[in-house]
């Protein structure tokens, strides 16, 4: 595979060009500056929305199907109807993928209450709204091993939104990265209500201890489709795998920590809270666990162009 470096030469220029991308709106692929939803609509006045993110690896889409299910899971969970079918919006992220060329890079579905009067009663809107954006999109760590921090701020499902429910409400999460930032550190980890661990901002949370692997029930954490695509490989591999109450002690006290989702992949950790894990090094099993979910986005990807 080829390296981040080669693979996205131009990602910083063109962060400047996105406008120039085609976005399909609500039927229409349209182009730059056109790529607008209105402001009455309730995916951008309550957060009242639900969306996935998708990844392409040379030509290849990975996971399609369980993305669009999860959406449509979402969807139902949240009472936000959607117009199309599930092999529609498929069809539509990979025309979006095609038109705007990108064969390596990320699709964003995003799955509105839409346009509404004012007040957050739902039966105020007329119709759901679908947008879907491709554009290139480094890993979002840059294939670097990061720094975290355990937040204050809980993740709240299933109090309060099911964790499954991939919703745009991510203010808690941001204001967890907000203190990560704040503390000079990458990324932070999020707790439920009981004080387990959940997960990251935007990645699920895995520990290597002894040759096992183990990560938190995705009960207070998004059922995260890479979180299950390295569960697979690394039992496939012969590794012992388990979901586990999990406290920052597991962490603390790991040979190795690692972050999944599609748009970070795998993130190896190497300190929390001010505690080196493990070696301070990345680990053998981070750098197997890469190595194997590298060969599998290649060989199960379905290829669109
Ligand atoms: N947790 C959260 C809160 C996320 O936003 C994401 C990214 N969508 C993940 C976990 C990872 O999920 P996936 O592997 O399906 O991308």
């Amino acid at each position: 595979m080829l390296l981040y470096a080669e693979k996205f030469p131009a990602a910083g220029e063109l962060l400047g060009d996105l406008h120039q991308l085609y976005v399909y709106i609500d039927g229409a692929f349209v182009k730059g500056d056109g790529a607008r939803v209105s402001v009455w609509d309730h995916g951008y006045l309550y957060g009242d929305s639900v969306f996935e993110g998708i990844r392409t690896y040379e030509g290849r889409i990975f996971k399609l199907p369980e993305h669009v299910e999860r959406l449509f899971e979402s969807a139902k969970s949240t009472s936000i109807n959607c117009a199309l079918t599930q092999e529609e919006i498929s069809e539509v992220v990979i025309q979006t993928f095609r038109i705007n060329n990108i064969k390596d890079g990320h699709a964003r579905i995003m799955l509105s209450r839409g346009v509404g009067t004012m007040g957050l009663d739902p039966r105020n809107c007329r119709a759901s709204s679908l947008t879907v954006m491709a554009y290139p999109f480094p890993p979002v760590y840059k294939e670097k091993a990061i720094r975290m921090l355990t937040s204050s701020v809980r993740r709240k499902g299933p109090l309060s939104v099911d964790a499954r429910v991939k919703c745009s409400n991510y203010m808690d999460n941001i204001l967890a990265k907000l203190q990560a930032i704040a503390a000079g550190v990458d990324e932070a980890l999020m707790l439920d209500n009981q004080g387990y661990l959940a997960e990251a901002t935007g990645e699920n949370v895995f520990a290597v201890k002894k040759n096992k692997i183990v990560t938190p029930y995705a009960t207070a954490a998004l059922a995260g489709i890479t979180r299950d695509t390295v569960m697979e490989i690394a039992h496939t591999d012969g590794f012992e795998v388990e979901e586990q109450n999990m406290t920052v002690h597991d962490l603390y006290t790991a040979d190795e920590v690692f972050l999944t989702g599609t748009a970070a992949e795998i993130v190896p950790v190497l300190q929390i809270d001010g505690r080196t894990i493990g070696s301070g090094q990345v680990g053998e099993t981070t750098t197997k666990i890469q190595q194997l979910y590298k060969e599998y986005v290649q060989a199960h990807g379905s290829p669109i162009f």
